[in-house]
């Protein structure tokens, strides 16, 4: 893994509570899998979540 800041998330979506992993520095906004909601939105570092994390997978 080496030492990158870098981490992918467990988060749980607010609306739907559908558990989705997903980068913490998203290049991109990263949207709800099942309802389409916002879960985090790149900021050109680390990312703005909008999400309840629930895991750090590292
Ligand atoms: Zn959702």
């Amino acid at each position: 893994m080496g030492i990158k800041k870098s981490k992918f998330i467990k988060v749980v979506c607010p609306d739907c509570e559908n558990v989705q992993v997903i980068f913490d520095h998203p290049s991109t906004v990263v949207k709800c899998l099942v309802c389409g909601r916002t879960l985090a939105e790149p900021t050109g570092g680390k990312g703005n979540i909008k999400a309840k994390i629930v895991e750090v997978l590292g």
